[in-house]
């Protein structure tokens, strides 16, 4: 039997879940899945490390099975299958916020708990649903070892002027600073690099992390010392619904002369902006690919310009870069977009190599390029199994 750690990533309509096993130097995937629509209608679904399908279920359209139901269904489903040979050990979590507490992966209790309830205001769309399995799981089996790993903590290396705003001091004891996110991806990718570019991980690097939520972080030496994410999950690129950076008068103007609530402006901040608020049509990167209209092209325009904005300004941080790496949905899977961020970034050095970003190729800046250029798949959730591996003493850490 064979100690096994489930990672579980609590979105506000989904619960993802993997389990890895713990047992040598690096976990190693056994199944994962998703409870998706579990507020609407619920569709279950796992596939082993293959691919394949392993498990399907689904609920009729308004059954609301929530986190609660859904993390029912997984931790009952899981001992039918695998119940033989594993024996689950552990569960690690996808956590948002640390705030200035947790620097680095925690063993959650309830007084663990109590202090992440305080970082809600700072991610208010994503921190709740990230605690609801945690508490779950602290109620219903105490003794079962619990790890929380955060989006903002490997941020916690960038120097005082990358995390500050210039507001009054006592806001930034209060906590109003910039905290950046993706970090569980960037610390994957970090450790990666050295296997694909060991001259950018001992340099200079940029890392884009393009998915529904996107951010760009810059990295010395693998660590982190500025990102465009920062208070919050809003700041820097234009996302799927999230504008990036606007100009804070803006917001002062939508409560002044438009009279918005706070609600109706975290809703247009946080669900109608970025790509679906400058489209109509979709905050899907591919619908907006695929269609001719002057809109959606208009979103994808504007995505590629705020990209290479930013990866001049963080260019400017680091004095420089030696490799750019993208990652997450867009990133992985966007030639199109990997190649107009390329050209808009031409002058910093970057060559592309048109075959090999067409061909899926890990490397796609060409030889004779000063600045490498990289595709460079992300996986948080290995980062987490590895984590809570290392948090518990299940598995060693790495260098
Ligand atoms: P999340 O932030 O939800 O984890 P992902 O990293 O999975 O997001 O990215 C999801 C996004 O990736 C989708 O919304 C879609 O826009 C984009 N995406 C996935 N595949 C492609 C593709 N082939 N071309 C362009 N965009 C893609």
């Amino acid at each position: 039997m064979t100690d096994a750690i489930l990672v579980l990533n609590a979105g506000s309509s989904s619960l993802k879940f993997s389990l890895f096993t713990a047992q040598d130097a690096e976990p190693a995937l056994v199944v994962g899945g998703q409870v998706g629509g579990i507020f609407t209608a619920p569709v279950f679904v796992a596939r082993d490390a293959a691919g394949q399908t392993v498990g399907e279920k689904s609920w009729e359209t308004g059954a609301r099975l929530g986190h609660d139901g859904a993390l029912a269904h997984i931790i009952a489903w899981l001992p039918t299958r695998y119940g033989h040979d594993h024996r689950l050990a552990a569960v690690g979590h996808r956590v948002s916020h640390g705030g200035r507490t947790f620097e680095k992966p925690v063993r959650v209790d309830a007084v663990v708990v109590e202090e992440l309830e305080k970082q809600i205001p700072f991610s208010p769309l994503h921190q709740p649903h990230n605690l609801a399995p945690i508490r779950i799981l602290l109620a219903r089996d105490p003794a079962l070892p619990q790890v929380a790993c955060f989006d903002t903590a490997m941020h916690r290396t960038q120097p005082v002027l990358e995390q500050m705003y210039a507001l009054p001091r006592e806001l930034d004891d209060a906590g109003v600073r910039r905290y950046g996110f993706h970090g569980i991806s960037y610390e994957y990718i970090a450790g990666r690099l050295p296997d694909v570019d060991a001259r950018a991980a001992r340099g200079k690097t940029v890392v884009l992390h393009l998915g529904s939520g996107a951010s760009m972080c810059a990295l010395k030496n693998r660590k982190s010392v500025d990102s465009t994410l920062g208070f919050t999950a809003l700041d820097g690129l234009c996302m799927g619904t999230r504008p990036g950076a606007v100009d804070p008068g803006v917001i002062l103007y939508l409560f002044q002369a438009l009279s918005m609530s706070a609600k109706e402006v975290e809703t247009l901040l946080y669900k109608r902006s970025g790509l679906i608020g400058i489209s109509g049509i979709s905050n899907d990167m591919r619908d907006l690919l695929r269609s001719d209209n002057p809109e959606a092209r208009l979103a994808v325009d504007y995505f590629v310009y705020r990209a290479a904005k930013e990866i001049g300004a963080l260019a400017a941080v680091l004095g420089g870069i030696d490799g750019i790496v993208f990652t997450a949905g867009i990133g992985e899977n966007s030639s199109e977009i990997r190649r107009r961020i390329c050209e808009a970034s031409a002058w910093l050095g970057i060559e592309l190599d048109a075959d090999a970003n067409a061909g899926r190729e890990t490397r796609i800046s060409r030889p004779s390029s000063r600045v490498s250029a990289w595709v460079i798949p992300t996986n948080e959730e290995l980062m987490i199994a590895r984590h809570t591996g290392v948090v518990l003493g299940l598995i060693q850490a790495r260098a």
